[in-house]
């Protein structure tokens, strides 16, 4: 196990955010830091952290990163620091009896549909019909016709009940529907076709 995977398995992304002075509201939100947040936005997830307006996520390394305007090792280093973390620290499981035991399912859900809602809304930009005349691209109809459900799909992985998330979460993982996505999403970006790319540097 890499300090990286211990720090990750030993501090959630709630315990961090409270350490580094982020005020934690009902149901785990919190005003997002990274853009001007006027009510809080962003969910504090245990292992993940994600922003519905600026669609900023990521793990608890990220968070503190980003927070300290950091690198990743850097912060790793005040992690282990400020939380008491070292390489012969006890196991994990052990420095947070509390908190409710990860789902992997749940995990690769929200990590593949965050991924492809922002893909979607980057297609709805980026895809839009100019005039009423230009030829509708696919890209722009598979946004519209998503985004919904998934944006809906999202918020019931981060704010229904435990049994619901991992219900919704051993369903679409089972019947292969995110490793599907995940596949899909996984091709698209090797293959540099997934509009990531700015327009100028597509041409
Ligand atoms: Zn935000």
């Amino acid at each position: 196990m890499t300090i990286y995977d211990t720090i990750k398995a030993a501090v959630s992304v709630p315990q961090a955010a409270a350490y580094y002075g982020m005020k934690i509201q009902r149901n785990n939100m919190t005003r997002c830091c990274f853009h001007d947040d006027h009510h809080p936005s962003m969910k504090l997830n245990d292992t993940y952290y994600y922003c519905f307006a600026c669609l900023e996520h990521g793990d608890v390394i990220d968070l503190v990163a980003k927070l300290h305007r950091e690198s990743h090792y850097a912060a790793v280093q005040r992690i282990a620091r400020d939380f008491g973390i070292g390489p012969n620290s006890p196991a994990p499981a052990a420095a947070k009896p509390c908190l409710p035991s990860r789902n992997p399912d749940e995990d690769l859900c929200r990590s593949v549909l965050t991924d492809y809602e922002q893909l979607l809304k980057r297609w709805k930009h980026d895809y839009a019909p100019a005039t009423p005349d230009d030829p509708v691209n696919e890209r722009y109809v598979e946004a519209c016709q998503m985004l919904p459900a998934i944006t809906d799909m999202i918020d019931a992985l981060f704010q229904a009940d435990a049994e619901l998330r991992a219900r919704v979460a051993r369903q679409v993982v089972q019947d292969g529907t995110i490793p599907r996505l995940k596949e899909r999403l996984d091709r698209l970006r090797k293959e540099g076709s997934d509009g990531s790319e700015s327009p100028c540097a597509a041409a």
